[in-house]
């Protein structure tokens, strides 16, 4: 599923940037919570997330963090 420009950007805003050590910027999926080193994958986690209140497992094994707490489907 491809996202057009607009609903691309508004993911974007989601999207948070920590900075761990002063190193590394993380990206984090507002919805799940879990940590990536790449902006690609934590849209990726958060339009899964958003699409269909769950994190897909291949995304979150390239996570870096991941929290025990799961989501509830926002339906
Ligand atoms: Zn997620």
């Amino acid at each position: 599923m491809r996202l057009n420009a607009e609903h691309l950007a508004e993911v974007c805003m989601l999207v948070n940037e920590e900075t761990g050590h002063g190193r590394t910027t993380l990206f984090t999926c507002e919805f799940c919570a879990s940590t990536y080193s790449e902006i690609g994958l934590a849209e990726d986690c958060e339009q899964h997330c958003g699409t269909l209140g769950f994190t897909s497992a291949e995304i979150r094994r390239k996570a870096i963090h991941v929290p025990k707490v799961e989501i509830m489907p926002l339906l």
